[in-house]
């Protein structure tokens, strides 16, 4: 009866591209058919053929409490008979806008959107309204969702698929887009000596989530804050991943910087598509219906979206002590990886942040035969090395040490050869 997944996938194939809806969910980069998920609880996963998993892709990261979180569903499932959308504010819009903005003090108001795309697009709109200026700074490998002027030297399916740059993006909408090194400081005083008075924004990922695993470089993050600053550009942190995943609230304010707009999505949704754009008053203000920049959305702010993020933040709220485990347990699993792989002499690198980790193999082959073997043992990682895995707070000692021999016979395939 091993026939569900082949079948599902055949069918996908004949009316999706790729037979996905988003490229990153395709295994183009370790070949193979792709996992087709059916249904999930806690930490793990049940494709078509009813093989189980150990998830650590989490919707890519958004879903923090695991899967089918029985606060999360039994909110939702009490919501729903009361209707879908409504084109008008809900109260559950003000509630999950104040649990966000009591979590991140130094923002004041906010706006949800349908996804983290929508949420820097919004932010680098108003950066540039306010500001009246046009060209923004991002990092080479970081990744901001999947608008026209942002694709340019992105991580994330970009890196994974080698795509340097879109087609179908024009050279025009890409002008006012700069690129720099992540952790160069002198490249960016250069750069703000040429155009600082033409730079509306720079837009940063605390700890890079889109390149694999990229640490945070905490004093060239504070001086991006002292050289907008100096020049009258915003500081716009994107964290669409890191918000709320390694404390409840934002990273960049645990790193002492208070970016003038923070942008959320994923965690924020608890697994419903979300996007959120927060800053301070005197940007935030600037925002139609009070100022002249324009954003809108027919389904922003959904009250079912709305409840799958307040009923998730109430449930991390009482959690939030337990973020030290849930970086000790995800500790343990790398520690674990880095000391076999050194056993193994498969050389690899591992890097980590809170609960956030990804595997650099020398090779893709490499990579390619560890992905299989892990997949094979029951353990679903993000399908490329330039994606991030990340832990939830449903997986137990039990989960990881399940993975540690996953880990194992992995390793062992990437050996022999
Ligand atoms: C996922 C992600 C986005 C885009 O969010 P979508 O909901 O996929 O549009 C933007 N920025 C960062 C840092 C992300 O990880």
């Amino acid at each position: 009866m091993v026939k569900e997944n082949l079948m599902t996938f055949n069918r996908a194939k004949k009316y999706l591209v790729g037979g996905v809806n988003s490229p990153v969910r395709s295994f183009s980069y370790v070949g193979g058919q792709p996992l087709l998920i059916k249904k999930g609880k806690g930490a793990r996963i049940y494709d078509y053929d009813s093989k189980r998993y150990i998830d650590y892709v989490l919707s890519w990261g958004s879903l923090i409490l695991g899967h089918a979180h029985p606060a999360v569903m039994g909110a939702l499932k009490k919501r729903i008979d009361q209707g879908l959308s409504f084109g008008a504010t809900n109260a559950l819009e003000i509630e999950l806008a104040a649990a966000i903005l009591e979590a991140i003090p130094a923002m004041d108001k906010i706006r949800f959107v349908n996804s983290g795309t929508e949420a820097v697009m919004a932010a680098l709109r108003l950066a540039r309204g306010y500001t009246k200026r046009d060209r923004i700074i991002k990092f080479e490998h970081s990744y901001h969702g999947h608008a026209d002027y942002l694709l340019a030297a992105s991580g994330s399916g970009l890196a994974t698929l080698s795509i340097a740059r879109s087609r179908g993006v024009p050279e025009e909408f890409i002008k006012n887009t700069l690129v720099a090194p992540y952790g160069d400081s002198e490249y960016l005083i250069r750069t703000f000596r040429k155009y600082g008075s033409k730079v509306a924004a720079v837009i940063f990922e605390p700890v890079g989530g889109n390149y694999g695993v990229i640490p945070p470089d905490i004093s060239f993050l504070r001086f991006l804050r002292s050289v907008t600053s100096k020049y009258g550009a915003l500081l716009v942190a994107d964290e669409v991943i890191t918000g709320f995943r390694s404390r409840f609230g934002s990273l960049s304010e645990e790193f002492g910087i208070t970016p003038d707009l923070i942008t959320l999505g994923k965690i924020i949704g608890g697994g419903l598509p979300v996007g959120a754009c927060a800053g301070k008053e005197k940007v935030m203000r600037y925002l139609a219906p009070l100022g002249k920049v324009y954003q809108a959305s027919t389904f922003a702010g959904n009250p079912i979206v709305m409840q799958a993020g307040v009923s998730t933040l109430l449930t991390l709220k009482k959690l939030q002590k337990k973020y030290p485990n849930l970086r000790d347990l995800t500790v343990e699993l790398t520690g674990f990886i880095r000391e076999q792989a050194g056993e193994y002499a498969v050389p690899l690198e591992v890097n980590s942040y809170g609960s956030m980790f990804s595997l650099k193999f020398k090779s893709r082959e490499g990579f390619k035969k560890f992905y299989k073997g892990m997949l094979d043992a029951g353990v679903f990682l993000a399908p490329s090395e330039y994606e991030s895995n990340f832990l939830s707070f449903a997986h137990t000692g039990k989960d990881i040490e399940e993975t540690k021999k996953a880990v194992k016979s992995a390793l062992s395939r990437v050996r022999e050869r």
